[in-house]
């Protein structure tokens, strides 16, 4: 084991202890609200069983919607469990297990990386292929501009070839088909929203909203921002583009019934692989509140 993650489980144990005998959580007016990317079966089994110990009920992101939208207080603990870009090993290591214990999902799902199999980052954190781009060594990815990082990546794409990791078009319909799962919407390329021109958020949210409405056939309301990055005009254009619920990544708060900003909805992150007291301690979002990014 890891000194990294034993050094995670005697501080998440002792967060989580803290949290179960100090906690703010009111169950009457807080929603819990978290979000994996490609978890280990382990870590999502985990923490959900955990979560349920501890007198968690969850629900799906529609029912969500109805209770935001009502504003009344709510019956027991509460919470969320979201994933986002839906990785394919999502298949095998999370969906048998939400099934298995009831836990109502929704992935949110990017159009493009779902037909080419990777997500762009996959090009721009790969050593082999930034060496040919030797001008890109010192830059954060993620400040590029969306046509410069789209220049950059079809020749990117031309050098190198990555195997598929995210889900296929016939993998999301059918899982678009189950009933505890909800697939939702996240961009066309999985941009910097920010980073976009009026035309390419028209594209990345309303089109590619339009898109997963027909792979899919259901009517997708929800959303996540890329990143966790948006700004008031990717609020205005994704309200246009027929979403009425949104997931930042703030961290360390808990969705409130009475003053939620639906279009800004905060989760805690817990990451793919750290052990189970660090995966509780992240999940409740004590872990955030005191390693403040
Ligand atoms: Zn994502």
């Amino acid at each position: 084991m890891s000194i990294r993650i034993v050094f995670g489980n005697i501080t998440g144990a002792i967060l989580t202890l803290g949290w179960n005998l100090f906690n703010k959580f009111n169950p009457k007016q807080h929603i819990l609200s978290l979000y994996l990317h490609n978890p280990q079966k382990n870590v999502f089994e985990n923490t959900v069983l955990y979560l349920k110990k501890k007198g968690f009920r969850f629900i799906s992101t529609d029912d969500l919607q109805k209770l935001l939208e009502q504003k009344k207080s709510l019956q027991g603990r509460t919470a969320i469990v979201t994933l986002d870009d839906a990785w394919r090993d999502n298949l095998q290591n999370v969906i048998p297990i939400a099934e298995k214990h009831q836990v109502p999902i929704t992935i949110f799902t990017p159009i493009q990386p779902v037909e080419e199999g990777v997500m762009w980052l996959r090009w721009f954190r790969d050593k082999e292929t930034l060496s040919k781009f030797p001008e890109l060594a010192n830059q954060n990815p993620k400040r590029l501009s969306t046509s410069r990082r789209n220049e950059y990546w079809t020749k990117m794409k031309e050098q190198k070839r990555f195997e598929r990791e995210i889900m296929t078009i016939n993998e999301v319909q059918s899982l678009a088909k189950l009933p505890f799962v909800t697939i939702g919407g996240h961009t066309y390329s999985h941009p910097i929203l920010p980073n976009c021109t009026p035309e390419e958020l028209e594209s990345e949210l309303v089109d590619a909203g339009q898109t997963m409405r027909t792979w899919t056939g259901t009517d997708i309301h929800v959303m996540a921002y890329p990143n966790g990055d948006f700004n008031n005009e990717v609020i205005a254009v994704s309200k246009r583009a027929g979403f009425d619920m949104a997931f930042t990544t703030e961290e360390g708060r808990y969705i409130d019934i009475r003053h939620a900003d639906l279009m800004r909805l905060p989760r805690n992150c817990v990451p793919n692989a750290f052990g189970r007291q660090e995966s509780r301690a992240r999940a409740l979002g004590v872990w955030q509140k005191v390693f403040k990014k």
